[in-house]
């Protein structure tokens, strides 16, 4: 039987007021009528962001006869009954700069599908075909997604216009976010398979001949890793080529991650200038996001949690294995940067280093174990407070510390004949590569350790029962050593310390944290106390100012430290303590 596709169109109709216009046309509505929802979250950041409340109008027709939209929950609205296609006309306000939701001005249109795009309950399943249409001004603006173009009909869109897109399903249409205007923009290709590089944000002399170089030997070096046999792209199952959207701001950093592309942030100081012969330091970190992103387009949007096998757009879809997906994806986005030649050992060492300073330096990973963090995601990870740092652990971080732990583990167990790459090809053969072409099957909470075992003959279930399930710390020091790689600590350059983490509020310095059981807790300091004076000199906001008064005292010392708590002025009296010993120096001996 042939599936009438469910039609959209989408039209930034609004620039000045970051509008667009939607239509949602349902050829077969349920007969007692149909719901319609909008997903409460996008895949890849795990909060509900209740994008429904950027609609602002919404009416509903069948023929000519307006049909009643009744708002059903959060997310929903039912369509009055009707035995013909209906179509819906809806409204969106777009002025969220951010990977996650959508944006619209006078010089682009971004979206994500899960903010335009509302489904059709129990129709998910249908085709959908997408007709873009072009601003009435300004004239010129292009079109840069991985969603494929309709291949037949007059208005099919061609490379980069405007016209007509498709999905095969929802799931799909909702995967590949869509930019519009006229951004700067580079193609190459990565064993055989097509990247565009799509730049938007006023970026003078941008280098995109070096950023090319540098994201295909990334590409190439990921493509070979999962594929070293068939080399071949993963996306080719779901596009034809494969988009890097970067929104360049200030300050920006962060990305997202689609089946056939990404939606990054960066900032416009950390991306290379033509003629400059060094990079900027911060170019590393871009090119580090867009490895991490590429290797979500195997590990998470192909091999999946089984919770996200299918998502429920609805609600928050809990799973405990955050720390595989995103912690595995962040050991190896820096271990490409060197492998591929992007970056030196003591570049890699360096980023290494600094990881594992930040989990050491992080109380809360004696309190909640990567599994909890995984599950709690929605209300702890991606709701963060002035006490995270006391009660929470991240899984990105502490779970590329697992990732080198195991990987090391089965290298040293195996004697080099297994690592953590055999186990990633494992999952990618078991449960990646026929995702979206077969049985889609997510990896269950027990399925790692069974595959690692599988494998490599390694059983790791002691070390996943005490580093993920329980909060112990991955031995880096011991496993490090057996590579012949020196792992030590050394002392920050302040003389004493408050145990408490400051941020710039105005021209004041703010406690951001005070670290559990540290000199200020002990004091009765608290968190958004504003620091006035230590022994009757002043604090300002400058960075250095609070150590440059401490550094006049040593540990052991009493100073009065005076604080704004609201509007009362308080005093206390602190016991300064020796800073934590907590930044990480690797030294290679391979050398
Ligand atoms: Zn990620």
């Amino acid at each position: 039987m042939n599936i009438k596709p469910i039609l959209y169109s989408v039209e930034p109709f609004d620039l000045a007021g970051h509008r667009f216009r939607v239509t949602m046309t349902i050829p077969d509505p349920a007969a007692a009528g149909q719901t319609i929802c909008l997903p409460a979250w996008i895949p890849g950041s795990y909060l509900i962001r209740d994008f429904a409340r950027h609609i602002e109008t919404i009416q509903a027709r069948a023929g000519a006869r307006q049909i009643s939209v009744t708002k059903t929950d959060n997310h929903s609205w039912r369509c009055g009954a009707s035995d013909s296609a209906i179509t819906i006309t809806y409204t969106v306000y777009a002025w969220d700069l951010s990977v996650r939701g959508a944006h619209l001005d006078e010089s682009h249109g971004f979206f994500n599908g899960t903010s335009v795009f509302l489904y059709a309950q129990g129709q998910e399943h249908k085709p959908c075909e997408v007709t873009l249409i072009a601003p009435k001004k300004p004239a010129r603006w292009s079109v840069f997604t991985s969603l494929p173009e309709a291949t037949k009909g007059r208005l099919a869109a061609k490379l980069h216009g405007f016209g007509k897109y498709r999905a095969n399903n929802y799931d799909a249409l909702i995967d590949h976010p869509i930019e519009m205007g006229t951004p700067q923009t580079i193609k190459f290709t990565a064993c055989g398979a097509q990247h565009e590089l799509v730049f938007t944000g006023h970026i003078p002399n941008l280098d995109l001949k070096r950023i090319s170089q540098d994201v295909k030997r990334i590409c190439e070096s990921q493509i070979r890793f999962f594929e070293p046999e068939q080399v071949k792209a993963p996306f080719l199952d779901s596009a034809t080529r494969y988009v890097f959207m970067t929104m360049v701001t200030g300050d920006g950093y962060g990305g997202l991650e689609h089946r056939a592309s990404t939606a990054l942030m960066a900032s416009r100081k950390d991306l290379p200038i033509i003629g400059q012969e060094r990079a900027p330091e911060g170019y590393k970190n871009y090119l580090g996001l867009v490895s991490h992103e590429y290797f979500h387009t195997w590990n998470v949007k192909r091999i999946k949690p089984a919770a996200f096998a299918p998502y429920d757009l609805s609600r928050e879809n809990h799973t405990s294995l955050l720390w595989i997906f995103e912690g595995f994806t962040s050991y190896y986005d820096d271990l490409i940067l060197l492998r591929s030649g992007v970056i030196d050992r003591h570049a890699y060492f360096e980023l290494l280093a600094k990881q594992i300073s930040g989990v050491w330096s992080t109380p809360g990973r004696l309190k909640q174990s990567v599994a909890d963090s995984s599950f709690d995601a929605w209300t702890r990870y991606y709701k963060q407070d002035e006490n995270s740092p006391n009660a929470l652990i991240s899984y990105y971080t502490k779970g590329s510390l697992i990732a080198l732990g195991l990987d090391l583990t089965i290298r040293q167990q195996t004697h080099d004949q297994f690592s953590l790459d055999d186990v990633m090809r494992g999952l990618w053969e078991s449960y990646g590569r026929d995702f979206y072409t077969g049985q889609a099957q997510g990896l269950k909470e027990q399925g790692f350790i069974k595959l690692v075992r599988q494998i490599t003959g390694v059983d790791v279930s002691t070390e996943i029962a005490q580093w993920a399930y329980g909060t112990a710390d991955v031995p880096l020091t011991q496993l490090l050593h057996a590579q012949n790689i020196e792992l030590s600590w050394k002392a920050s350059d302040a003389r004493a310390s408050i145990d408490a983490r400051i941020r710039k509020q105005g021209d004041h310095a703010v406690l951001s944290t005070v670290l559990e059981n540290g000199a200020a807790h002990q004091a009765g300091l608290s968190a958004m106390d504003t620091l006035v004076a230590i022994d009757g000199l002043r604090i300002d906001s400058n960075a250095n100012a609070l150590d440059s008064i401490l550094n006049r005292y040593a540990p052991g010392d009493v100073v009065t430290v005076h604080v704004f708590r609201r509007d009362e002025l308080r005093s206390f009296d602190v016991r300064l303590t020796a800073p934590a010993i907590t930044n990480c120096v690797l030294k290679d001996l391979n050398k």
